[in-house]
């Protein structure tokens, strides 16, 4: 069978057991970087006998040659687990094609629960949650960045980004650019690690903030606020505040 595993996306302690035991059940782990989850093995105290479980490199440049090996694997009746370099495999990182191969030639797949950073940075962001767009990465280019953001825009529904260091600010101009500097957002750093941190409020001053610092590091996740017509925002306003002097009056 093939088991997608979630690992961590920064906190060694967000390791289920369900995910430890797949791990260290498993014939064959299909991972995007051997040494990367050799390490992961070592830190969750996994021990690999006779170089079992096997680690075998699987990523977007090889999935054509690796598929049809993995099929023969499964095939045979190894156990295969599917991890990536952190959080959830297939979500903005490689697999989805190997699931689908393994469904399709009737192998049973099966998923097991964890972390994605866009649910955690979402969950804890403090925008509507009601309806949400799962973006990841934007282009990097910004005419095709701002392209992109305009559609998003016109969904008018919360939006999740995922963003580099490095591309953060640029990411932050256009949104302001497309969204307004007004426009509501959260980015979220460092998720599950000890300087994790929210930076919420206006694109504005979240982008001012970011550009103070002397250096900007860790990862982010980028989530922006439905976008609202100005009229349909006065609209909901003034609902909310009726709702409200009607609850007082009771
Ligand atoms: N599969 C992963 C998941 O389930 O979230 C996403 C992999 S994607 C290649 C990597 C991106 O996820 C990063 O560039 C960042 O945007 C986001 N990310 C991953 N870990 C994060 C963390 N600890 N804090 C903030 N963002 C994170």
């Amino acid at each position: 069978m093939l088991i997608v595993c979630p690992t961590p996306i920064g906190n060694l302690e967000d390791a289920t057991a369900r995910q430890r035991q797949a791990l260290a059940g498993a014939d064959i782990i299909a991972c995007e970087d051997t040494r990367h989850s050799g390490k992961l093995l070592g830190l969750l105290g996994i021990a690999r006998v006779d170089g079992v479980p096997r680690l075998v490199s699987y990523h977007e440049h090889n999935a054509a040659e690796r598929i049809p090996e993995l099929l023969g694997n499964l095939a045979a009746g190894d156990t295969v687990v599917l991890v990536s370099d952190a959080g959830t495999p297939t979500i903005s990182d490689p697999g989805y094609r190997l699931v689908r191969a393994a469904a399709q030639a009737g192998h049973p797949v099966s998923a097991l629960p964890g972390p994605v950073a866009a649910m955690v940075a979402l969950s804890a962001a403090g925008l509507p949650t009601n309806r949400f767009f799962f973006e990841g990465f934007l282009p990097s280019k910004t005419r095709a960045r701002t392209e992109r953001l305009g559609a998003l825009r016109a969904l008018g529904v919360t939006v999740i980004l995922y963003e580099s260091p490095r591309r953060v600010l640029g990411l932050l101009a256009d949104v302001e650019a497309v969204y307004g500097p007004a426009h509501e957002v959260c980015a979220a750093r460092e998720l599950t690690k000890m300087h994790e941190e929210y930076l919420r409020g206006s694109c504005a001053e979240v982008r001012a903030d970011l550009a103070d610092r002397p250096e900007i590091y860790g990862e982010f996740v980028v989530i922006l606020a439905p976008f609202v017509p100005a009229d349909e925002d006065a609209d909901i306003e003034a609902q909310i505040d009726a709702k409200i002097r009607e609850l007082l009056a009771e």
